[in-house]
């Protein structure tokens, strides 16, 4: 056998078509000749989605300084006023007068020529475009029903935070952590999921003492970075981007970000903010209610605290998993193979269960009975058992259990492993045991 050479995901194309193909990923409305930078995660991709979700809402949730939330994605209109998203949360835009191309200002340089029609001299004056889409709620077409999809989830987390905090007797620093949709008419979105107009958000806002942001900060970007890495990430593949002082959001006093090697180049994937009390003071001032926090542990002093928030999306966390899992093996000899080395946790699909006759149907079904509700598995009793578990390998199913005519005598299946493809025999008494030893997360 040759020596096994191992490459990386070299392009985003080859992705695209591995998601097309197996599952993953279909462009939105396709039959209808899609909708731009619009996409639908299909049965593979929205097991993948959930298995991101749940091992974010675990870590973040499942201790007792935090607590979740699922707010609505239409909210007052003046929210977005008090946040300074109407005013502040626009990109600076140009159009090529030849061609009609938009780009935004900050990702081109305006005197040269544009990069659609090749004409120099062409583009407009930058002006400020506000990425939120907005809509109207109820019968009545007239500005006084505008709302607008939220382009943060953070919003609903500062309106509910008193709500939180009194319902669920919290003392500071205690958080509150939510996922769900987000909605920017983005100016140029493209490179598959990475920049979308509907994406989803994982988002958490730990509210803290004033003066205690350094702390917090440091905290926060220590264990945000370890669920990457736990997520299977490899470190080799992470970066911190601070953003300095003339780079900050309008609410922000210190902020870093993580970011992910795409094949695309480097990308944030993740932010770690200090918003300060801007947020609170802002929708104090904006709907005359008091948000202060009266501190039993500091002589019933009032304050409004300030918020450290971890904002992650799960597309791009989802993009990046991928990114990082897919692997091209060559053991030379045509012995190659494309395969997915997903952390157990985040693969989509734990267990194949592959008779290798259709006369073995019968026990193997009665297996895949037993374990499918503890893990979700796929049953494939379709051609050679070698492409069966190419298959398999290329949407980086960790364990293939296969039932052979030996089965019927000594009550045993052959285990595969997706990375070292090492099989032992398991006798079938002991295969929930086996997984359970394997799938603990
Ligand atoms: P960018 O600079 O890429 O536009 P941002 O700094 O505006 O991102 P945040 O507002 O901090 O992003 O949002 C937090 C996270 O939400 C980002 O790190 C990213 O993972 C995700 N996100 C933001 N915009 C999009 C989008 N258009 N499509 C997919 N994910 C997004």
């Amino acid at each position: 056998m040759g020596e096994m050479i191992e490459s990386n995901l070299e392009s985003m194309s080859e992705l695209v078509s591995l998601c097309k193909r197996r599952g993953y990923i279909f462009q939105s409305s396709e039959i209808y000749g899609g909708l731009a930078s619009c996409w639908d995660y299909g049965p593979l991709g929205v097991e993948l989605k959930n298995n991101v979700k749940s091992r974010w809402w675990k870590a973040m949730t499942y201790r007792p300084d935090i607590e979740g939330i699922d707010a609505a994605i239409l909210m007052h209109p003046d929210v977005w006023k008090a946040s300074g998203h109407i005013d502040n949360f626009t990109d600076p835009l140009v159009d090529c007068k030849n061609c009609k191309s938009r780009f935004r200002a900050d990702n081109i340089d305006i005197n040269a020529a544009c990069s659609n029609c090749g004409k120099k001299d062409t583009f407009t004056e930058p002006r400020n475009f506000n990425l939120m889409f907005k809509t109207q709620m109820g019968p009545i077409e007239d500005t006084s029903a505008d709302v607008y999809l939220r382009p943060e989830t953070a919003q609903g987390i500062f309106v509910n935070f008193l709500n939180v905090q009194g319902t669920m007797r919290k003392k500071l620093p205690f958080g509150i952590a939510q996922i769900g949709k987000a909605f920017r008419n983005e100016i140029t979105p493209g490179n598959f999921i990475f920049r979308t107009r509907e994406f989803e958000q994982m988002e958490m806002q730990y509210f803290i003492k004033p003066g205690t942001q350094k702390e917090a900060m440091e905290d926060w970007k220590e264990r945000r970075h370890k669920w990457h890495v736990d997520n299977g990430l490899r470190p080799e593949n992470l970066r911190w981007a601070p953003h300095d002082s003339d780079n900050l959001a309008h609410y922000a006093d210190m902020a870093t970000d993580i970011e992910f090697k795409f094949p695309i180049g480097w990308g944030e994937m993740e932010g770690i903010h200090s918003r300060t009390d801007f947020d609170l003071k802002q929708h104090q001032e904006h709907s005359g209610k008091k948000l202060e926090y009266v501190d039993v542990m500091d002589g019933n002093k009032k304050y409004l605290p300030y918020v450290l928030e971890t904002s992650v999306g799960c597309d791009r966390t989802l993009l990046a998993l991928m990114c990082d899992a897919y692997r091209v093996e060559n053991k030379g000899e045509d012995n190659e193979r494309v395969v997915m080395r997903f952390h157990p946790a985040i693969a989509p699909i734990k267990v194949a269960v592959l008779p290798l006759s259709k006369k073995l149907e019968e026990p193997a079904k009665k297996l895949l009975e037993e374990i499918q509700m503890d893990y979700k598995c796929e049953y494939d009793v379709s051609q050679s058992i070698g492409k069966r578990y190419r298959r398999q390998d290329e949407i980086g199913t960790p364990y293939c259990i296969t039932i052979d005519f030996d089965t019927l005598e000594d009550k045993a299946v052959t285990v595969r492993d997706r990375d070292s493809m090492v099989q032992e025999r398991v006798p079938l008494d002991k295969i929930s045991d086996y997984l359970r030893e394997r799938l603990r997360f």
